[in-house]
């Protein structure tokens, strides 16, 4: 009934259905685990010993950057698509299990969103990074913790930008509440240098911490 009203399309080729149809679905490229500071294959998606510079000891990465992932992306930033949402947070769960990294995430972990400029949030009116991280939640029995970590600095919107462009922003975070001891789960959409989320780490200094990230792009050795 709701179908007629609002009829959904996938984002990638267009068919009536689903947001993002089982055939577009297949054409999310899984990553392969790796070290995300020097990007050489890792076991279990762990953070060398002589790269950790900036505490995170896992950084977990769904699939690739590639077209179907900027398409979901865009979506996200753009357009109010919750059930778009739901079609990634079940896929991820899937790759987070099948990976084995399940076993890196401890119940009971703090899951932080990461955070959006307080523009882009009036904006759009969510962060699709939260919505994403209820369903990660629920899954893996983490308390979600929303009101630690701020972000200020540039206005700009990430989408827009070139990758040139957003290596230069400066991204500002501030913490409302000390951490310590804890273990703590950081959920980003996209990385591309890992500039962002190392500055969002360096606030956490003293808890384990791991990040989840959808996507991001080929280390340059393959591209
Ligand atoms: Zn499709
Ligand atoms: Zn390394």
């Amino acid at each position: 009934m709701f179908d007629l009203i609002f009829p959904t399309y996938c984002l990638n080729c267009g068919r009536s259905g689903e947001y993002l149809c089982t055939e577009c679905q297949k054409k999310l490229e899984r990553s392969i685990p790796e070290c995300y500071i020097c990007r050489r294959i890792s076991n279990r998606y762990v953070t060398h010993d002589q790269c950790n510079y900036y505490g995170i000891n896992s950084l977990f990465v769904g699939w690739r950057y590639n077209t179907v992932a900027r398409k979901i992306i865009s979506q996200f930033k753009y357009k109010y698509s919750y059930s778009l949402a739901e079609i990634i947070s079940e896929l991820f769960i899937k790759r987070i299990k099948e990976t084995g990294f399940v076993n890196q995430m401890d119940k009971g972990s703090l899951l932080i969103p990461m955070p959006i400029h307080k523009k882009h949030f009036l904006d759009r009116g969510f962060n699709q990074s939260l919505l994403i991280a209820e369903n990660i939640a629920k899954e893996f029995s983490l308390q979600i913790i929303n009101d630690v970590l701020y972000r200020t600095g540039s206005s700009k919107y990430q989408a827009k930008s070139t990758v040139e462009e957003r290596r230069n922003l400066k991204d500002i975070f501030y913490l409302k509440k000390e951490l310590l001891n804890k273990n703590i789960i950081i959920l980003d959409d996209v990385i591309t240098t890992g500039a962002t989320i190392n500055n969002a780490a360096k606030l956490l200094k003293g808890n384990n911490i791991k990040v989840l990230t959808l996507f991001r792009g080929k280390p340059r050795y393959l591209q």
